[in-house]
């Protein structure tokens, strides 16, 4: 076998897995609110979030500093609080779970769907106990997790369901709008997603009282509406009713979110494009296996994944990546199953635990995919990985 060197870089420039695109509309909305009387807790937030609720079909929506803060917060809305268990998968960000410690919660990982690398609905069932109270689904890379059984699950077992859909703002599900269906949905404006705010992220809710608890969360635990004080000292008087944080988002990220928004269908159909690209490109290829098609579900596609077989080429995950890197293909992974993490290792959870998980995360390279990417940068993505499997393909010269 000839040395790794022998692979020429397709491009010279590096092309990153993900990417804001900001335009000058952007940068003017930007402006406005910082020439304006409101940097914080001012209109553009409530217009955001007046948006973003509509534009889901839900009844309310509450913008908060960051998608973990809004996770954290769904889940004091939630009512977790120690000891209570929440079911997640392994294959996400760390905030998935994290956001269950952050109440003193358990964390309890369920195994994922081999095909749709979300969580498989009978493994949620098998980790179900008297203190389960939640579960937080993730619509892994934009993919809606099968929401009809995740919440007939919940209504059997009255527990809370907090959609983890920060890959998914635009999915789908059934012909609803993700966001829409669950007792709480969060999304991220991280600069990877679909739109940014540079941080920022928000719940969406049907429900009043997760609404009036979000709301009160992210301000400290303080109110000012008179009917639920429960003492008045005089017309200056608010209360802290809870111990809250924080975790308002500023105007200047909703205007920039106001002024993304305008484009969240543009940007989706260009990734729609890109994935349909990739699709095509390596749908005969033997050693790979492509991400799964929804048939419930409509992906936004926040990732485009491809799991590389280990028995149909000579190397192992490693040696692709690091070829694919050396083309200038920004590749990535997601995700390190979160319990094989030190910090969750000395909490307890042990390697093994959700085998699937384990097994596809050893297979996994995230192509780029967002929105400014041009017909040739997909085109280059193509080729590099076409190079790299015929390179290392066990099927060499039959192809
Ligand atoms: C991005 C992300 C989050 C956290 O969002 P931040 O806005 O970065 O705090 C949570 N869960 C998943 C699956 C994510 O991809």
């Amino acid at each position: 076998m000839k040395e790794s060197s022998d692979i020429e870089p397709v491009r010279d420039s590096f092309l990153p897995y993900g990417r804001q695109f900001i335009d000058q509309e952007d940068i003017q909305a930007v402006i406005n609110v910082l020439k304006s009387d409101y940097l914080t807790t001012g209109p553009e937030i409530h217009r955001f979030e007046k948006r973003i609720a509509e534009y889901v079909g839900a009844k309310y929506a509450v913008a908060f500093s960051n998608g973990t803060a809004a996770l954290h917060a769904a889940c004091f809305a939630a009512g977790i609080q120690q000891d209570d268990e929440v079911i997640t998968t392994p294959l996400t960000f760390a905030a998935s779970a994290n956001c269950v410690l952050y109440q003193g919660g358990n964390p309890v990982f369920a195994d994922i769907d081999e095909q749709t690398y979300n969580l498989d609905p009978e493994e949620v069932r098998k980790k179900i106990t008297s203190k389960t109270k939640a579960m937080i689904p993730v619509d892994f890379t934009g993919q809606p997790v099968c929401l009809d059984k995740i919440i007939e699950i919940a209504k059997e077992h009255d527990l809370v369901v907090i959609e983890d859909a920060a890959h998914a703002l635009g999915s789908t599900y059934k012909g609803k709008k993700v966001g829409s269906i669950s007792d709480m949905t969060m999304f991220s404006f991280h600069p990877v997603k679909q739109i940014t705010t540079g941080e920022g992220g928000m719940i969406t809710t049907n429900h009043k009282e997760y609404y009036e608890k979000l709301v009160q969360f992210r301000s400290h635990g303080i109110t000012r509406d008179r009917e639920k004080l429960m003492n008045d000292h005089g017309p200056w008087y608010y209360e802290m009713q809870h111990l809250g944080f924080n975790y308002r988002m500023t105007d200047i990220q909703a205007a920039l979110g106001n002024s993304q928004l305008n484009k969240l269908d543009r940007f989706i159909f260009r990734r729609r494009e890109i994935a349909i690209m990739y699709q095509k490109a390596f749908k005969d290829m033997d050693e790979v296996i492509l991400p799964l098609q929804g048939n419930d579900g409509q992906s936004s596609w926040h990732l485009f994944i491809l799991r590389f077989k280990s028995k149909k080429l000579f190397v192992d995950r490693k040696t692709i990546y690091t070829e694919l890197t050396k083309q200038n293909i920004g590749v990535n992974v997601h995700y390190i199953p979160v319990y094989l993490f030190p910090y969750y290792q000395q909490l307890g959870y042990q390697q093994g635990l959700c085998p699937v998980a384990e097994k596809v995360y050893e297979e996994m390279i995230t192509l780029p995919l967002h929105p400014s990417m041009t017909d040739e940068d997909v085109q280059d993505v193509i080729t590099a990985v076409k190079k790299v499997i015929q390179k290392y393909s066990t099927n060499k010269g039959i192809k």
